[in-house]
């Protein structure tokens, strides 16, 4: 290949060349997470409806709820444990395992959280828990009330996330993790979760981290209107998901969020 004229083509097919695999891998890096295929979710731990967690969630439910709850459920009858979802908030589970996180929520009350007992017995719980392998369980009917984020649980949704810290930089790129961190496979199942339930209750107006949910109680945010609480003594500090494991899941959800709204509400 002496010819330069020649040369300078053949260099510049390879660069087409490359500019078009680079494109292609873009394209396939941008390609958005489908809805989740309800097939796959797993049934294999379900949280048990004694008769005792049934009537202890009623009972928090009147008590922290009371009538808003029968208006946000469009009943002037007690409704039982049926909510109309509206928000959706991820958790991460502060417990590295899903074994662990299990255990947690199988007794019908409450244990060693003295700070949340004296607010009702009722033990916490999450219609999904989503394994650091992306594996996506479902703990109850996702329409019925679980005690997992203060002042939303008549109208939330709510997805643990079994791990301990927020994702990394690394985990991001897909690298295995080594410290609990979230990893990249949640990431994709929280989306596809999201987009399963949006798609099967139009309704869900707002996504949040639990670490922003008392931003809600500002009158100016578009969930005000479903914040309530009796109490307002009873609130606490939280830091789950993390900021770079929402930002990652918001980033993919970028079709179906409202531009200027952070990424909490839906379009
Ligand atoms: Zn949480």
């Amino acid at each position: 290949m002496n010819n330069p004229e020649k040369r300078n083509i053949s260099i510049i097919s390879v660069m087409l060349i490359f500019i078009g695999m680079c494109l292609i891998g873009t394209s396939c890096a941008r390609q958005k997470t489908l809805p989740l295929d309800p097939a796959k979710i797993d049934h294999s731990f379900t949280i048990g409806f004694t008769p005792e967690r049934t009537q202890l969630l009623k009972d928090y439910a009147e008590a922290h709820y009371g009538d808003y709850y029968k208006k946000s459920t469009g009943s002037s009858e007690w409704p039982g444990l049926e909510m109309k979802p509206k928000v959706i908030v991820l958790h991460f589970t502060a417990i590295p395992t899903l074994e662990g996180t299990f255990k947690v929520f199988t007794p019908d009350t409450l244990t060693n959280r003295p700070n949340l007992s004296t607010s009702g017995k009722a033990n916490v719980g999450v219609q999904f828990i989503v394994d650091q392998d992306g594996t996506v369980y479902q703990t109850m009917p996702d329409n019925y009330f679980a005690r997992h984020c203060i002042g939303l649980n008549h109208c939330a949704i709510g997805f643990e996330n079994v791990g301990m810290k927020d994702i990394t930089g690394s985990g991001l790129r897909g690298k295995p993790q080594k410290n609990g961190e979230l990893t990249l496979a949640q990431v994709k199942s929280n989306v596809a979760l999201i987009r399963y339930l949006k798609n099967k209750y139009p309704d869900i107006e707002i996504l949040i981290g639990h670490q922003e949910y008392r931003q809600l109680e500002e009158p100016s945010h578009p969930g005000y209107k479903y914040f309530y609480e009796t109490d307002p003594g009873y609130r606490t500090e939280k830091s789950d998901p993390g900021d770079r494991f929402l930002k990652a899941i918001r980033n993919e959800l970028d079709d179906i969020l409202k531009p200027g709204t952070h990424g909490q509400v839906f379009d």
